[in-house]
């Protein structure tokens, strides 16, 4: 059964008396929960020094290493060692493969009571090794044996990752991110999570829902892969009524940061009712004519958000989140999220008032912000799937949803002209079995006839879609590929 150690992060062991048994008990918390998440069990786990063994049933290093307040992670041989010969001779069974053919070192570090010293080990482990190696190297080493003796038991590093660092998820209170899915949202959301706070994502779907299921899929990798010890739910408030008022009622200049106040009062409002203790968001100062010092101001000034506000990539250029975008995993699920539609033209407002935009807000309907906070739906990420965020009261979609099965309503034009891939034609379909909540998309040459299908289907107990356009979403499809 593999075995493994964690370093935890430098400062974790810095923390007082009182808080240092909080933030191992929710990291082994975490780390059980990456194991459990990549289909094993933990079958022992113990505190060793300042760092923490783990042995499992499955090949977990990889998860182990992905959470935070982890600074590496390393799968070790165990060996309980009579004497110093016997350890040494254990080692080099151990790394005989890892030295073969390139200059190494052995590091040793030892804690208890020997009749040896940590250079000991090293020279004895290393005379051992140095036959099948092509010789010690301690200024520049090509590999570095790393061992730990503790007590009776010595451990020897076999693979080493590293860790992200920072603190274990869920010391630090809970944030809800505003989550569009892009590049910069998910680095702030997993930058916020890595200082040891829970993060839930609140999403607003301002006009095709493509880009909220495309969200959602950024929000699942992110939590499949980082988010640990916890159930991080995907919110989805639907702007689109928001979106049109403030496209047709506020002056263009002021649509940007009118509808950004919008987006932080409906957030500080279900920050409020769920009780999390601050909002966060993907702002970095100047990247945007939306994001200058002097709109932050007036958006807040006139949301009066109840919880604190942070802009984790605050400091950050570009070409930095987009590293860490790649780092964390997410650049190519983050690059298929499209933009919204601009409401206003280029030359936006960069030095609104809270007064102007006060001004523009009192133009839009009342009540229109708490309907659409009211009917908020919350999803949880990890067992939710992407088609699940696609509005049910959308009968309308201008996308396939991955996996959905293609219904053909072309009737006898379908068979001549030839099947659309993947497609089958609404005759096979069995009215009497909805395929489970596996999506259908109904499609026909326009886009008209598929409506009245998809909503037939929709009474018989499907989770039927009609394909805006019909065909000619081929092909536009084929001409972008
Ligand atoms: P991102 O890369 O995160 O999409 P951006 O560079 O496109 O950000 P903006 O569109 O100005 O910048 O958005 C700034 C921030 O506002 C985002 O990082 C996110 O926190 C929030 N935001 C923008 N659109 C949405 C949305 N549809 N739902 C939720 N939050 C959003
Ligand atoms: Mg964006």
């Amino acid at each position: 059964m593999p075995v493994y150690i964690v370093t935890v992060s430098g400062e974790i062991p810095l923390r007082s008396h009182r808080t240092r048994p909080r933030f191992y008990k929710r990291l082994l918390a975490n780390l059980t929960d990456a194991v459990e998440r990549s289909g094993g069990r933990v079958l022992a786990a113990r505190l060793l020094e300042a760092k923490i063994l783990v042995e499992t049933d499955v090949d977990a290093l990889e998860a182990l290493s992905r959470v935070f307040g982890v600074h590496r992670a390393g799968e070790v041989a165990v060996h309980e060692f009579k004497s110093l010969r016997d350890l040494a001779e254990w080692a080099g069974r151990e790394a005989r493969g890892l030295v073969s053919g390139r200059r190494f070192a052995v590091k040793v570090k030892r804690s208890g009571v020997h009749d040896f010293t940590s250079l000991d080990v090293a020279r004895e482990v290393g005379a051992v090794l140095k036959p099948y190696s092509a010789g010690v190297d301690l200024e520049n080493p090509e590999v570095t044996v790393e061992i730990e003796v503790r007590g009776g038991r010595a451990y020897l590093y076999k693979r080493v990752v590293e860790g992200p660092g920072g603190l274990p998820t869920g010391v630090e209170g809970r944030a809800l991110v505003l989550f569009s899915g892009g590049f910069d949202s998910p680095v702030a959301a997993w930058l916020t999570a890595k200082r040891g706070v829970e993060v839930d994502f609140l999403h607003f779907t301002l006009g095709s829902p493509r880009a909220t299921y495309l969200a959602f899929k950024v929000a699942r990798e992110l939590s499949l892969r980082w988010l640990y010890g916890y159930k991080p739910r995907f919110m989805v408030v639907d702007f689109r009524r928001v979106v049109g008022e403030v496209a047709s009622k506020v002056e263009w200049r002021m649509r940007q940061v009118a509808l950004r106040a919008l987006m932080y009062k409906a957030a500080s409002r279900v920050a409020e009712k769920e009780g999390f203790d601050a909002i966060v968001t993907g702002e970095s100062l100047g990247q945007a004519s939306s994001q200058t010092l002097r709109n932050l101001e007036a958006v807040e000034a006139v949301a009066k958000p109840v919880k604190p506000v942070l802009r984790p990539l605050a400091g950050l250029d570009k070409e930095e989140i987009i590293a860490l975008s790649r780092r964390i995993g997410l650049y190519d699920l983050s690059s298929k999220v499209p933009e919204a539609c601009a409401i206003a033209p280029s030359r936006v407002e960069t030095r609104a008032t809270p007064v102007e935009v006060e001004g523009e807000l009192a133009k839009l309907s009342q009540g229109l912000l708490d309907e659409a906070v009211s009917k908020m739906a919350v999803y949880d990420v990890l067992s939710a799937k992407p088609e699940d965020v696609i509005p049910s009261s959308d009968l309308e979609i201008d996308f396939i949803p991955e996996g959905a099965l293609i219904v053909d309503a072309r009737g006898w034009r379908g068979v001549e002209d030839g099947a659309i891939p993947g497609s089958i034609p609404l005759s096979k379909l069995d009215l009497e079995k909805p395929p489970g909540d596996r999506v259908v998309v109904v499609v026909c040459d326009t886009g008209s006839i598929s409506q009245v299908v998809a909503g037939m289907l929709r009474e018989r107990g499907f989770k039927a879609f009609s394909l805006r356009d019909g065909l000619k979403y081929w092909r536009r499809e084929t001409r972008r590929g």
